[in-house]
């Protein structure tokens, strides 16, 4: 896969200032950031894509290199080869300040520029599992009510976790010396590394439990009940906190993220909290008006005016009879599109009478042309 201009992956300008870039980099990370997308792999990939990009963009020695030679210009720099991000992180509290929510503590974690304590409790979080969850065109309009069936990691009852036979403990990650990271100099850039022969734990097992073979984990099936919300669209995520996988050393479960698919329907459509939908209405309904009944989504019987002199593709809307907006009563409204039908074939009698109405119609054989201004729709 080529690289994608750094400019480009930011969406600044080649003139943009250090504080543009920025902006556009906070924008992105917090878009595309790994604990908002947990599992998703496309996100994942933008993120570190993005980081990339600030990190060369973002210093004063690496961004005109990068202006006059491209990528080439970075190579044995260090920079560009992705996945080391620590060095352009020393200003957590300047890019992420004011935020709210802890970001700043997420990317400390993540880019290992925080304290090993704090990367180790994190290490001990148990994995957040993703659900695709399908739901029917109904069911996300009036909510429902659904079991989640899944497996997750629970804890070797062999072993309690620890991944270590009975009697046996762990021993201190010969490559790191317990660290969990390694840190490499190369250059003017200092780069910090998950440590690869004890995959950031600073421990490595000697004498792994049979049971679970030094996973510390046994799959097991689970159920849990979950109540969708009217008026969910397609995409929405639901968090259900501490279902996920178990936490090793006390660490606290993951979560469960469901993630809401909505099928179509072959009635009916939705924009937001409207619905619509589309009703054949006959020329003379359409002409001397009517009233005509339409089964709404949730199958009740609505009864709708249509005023004489009705003009095929006209919407009517009906207030309230719309999806349900989040938490509160109000509803959005429904449109229905009249589609005057011209009969294709006429009885003897028919015939007559509309030769009949004809004549008293008399309609001129050179029509003059609809201004195109007047077909809204
Ligand atoms: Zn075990
Ligand atoms: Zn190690």
């Amino acid at each position: 896969m080529g690289k994608r201009d750094y400019y480009e992956v930011l969406g600044v300008d080649k003139k943009a200032t250090l504080d543009e870039i920025k902006k556009a980099y906070r924008k992105l990370a917090v878009k595309y950031h790994p604990d908002r997308n947990p599992g998703d792999k496309e996100a994942e990939d933008k993120f570190k894509e993005a980081t990339e990009a600030y990190e060369i963009l973002s210093d004063d020695k690496k961004r005109p290199i990068y202006d006059q030679y491209g990528f080439a210009g970075l190579e044995g720099m260090g920079g560009g080869g992705g996945a080391q991000y620590s060095h352009a992180f020393t200003d957590f509290a300047d890019l992420f300040g004011g935020m709210g929510g802890g970001f700043g503590d997420i990317f400390e974690s993540i880019f290992g520029g925080g304290s090993s304590r704090r990367a180790r409790q994190d290490d001990n979080t148990g994995a957040s599992l993703r659900y695709d969850l399908e739901l029917s065109f109904k069911d996300a309009v009036y909510g429902t009510k659904t079991e989640l069936r899944f497996s997750r990691n629970e804890l070797c009852p062999t072993c309690g976790g620890s991944g270590s036979e009975a009697g046996t403990s762990k021993k201190t990650c010969p490559s790191c010396g317990g660290a969990g990271q390694i840190r490499r100099n190369t250059g003017f850039l200092s780069m910090v590394q998950t440590c690869p022969q004890c995959g950031g734990s600073g421990q490595i097992i000697e004498h792994p439990c049979k049971a679970c073979r030094g996973s510390g984990y046994k799959k097991e099936s689970k159920a849990v009940t979950l109540t969708i919300p009217a008026g969910v669209d397609d995409g929405r995520r639901i968090v259900i906190p501490h279902q996920g996988d178990a936490g090793k050393n006390g660490g606290a479960r993951g979560d469960l993220i469901v993630v809401l698919h909505v099928r179509s329907h072959e009635y009916f459509e939705r924009s937001g909290n409207d619905l619509y939908c589309a009703v054949p209405v006959s020329i003379t309904q359409a002409a001397l008006g009517a009233t005509i009944t339409v089964s709404s989504l949730d199958g009740r019987k609505i009864d709708i005016p249509v005023a004489a002199g009705t003009q095929n593709g006209k919407m009517l809307r009906i207030k309230g009879e719309g999806v349900p907006y989040s938490g509160g009563g109000r509803k959005g409204d429904l449109y229905i599109k009249v589609m005057v039908q011209v009969p294709e074939r006429l009885s003897a009698q028919e015939k007559k009478l509309l030769q009949a109405f004809a004549e008293a119609e008399n309609p001129t054989k050179e029509p003059k042309l609809i201004p195109l201004s007047s077909l809204a729709r």
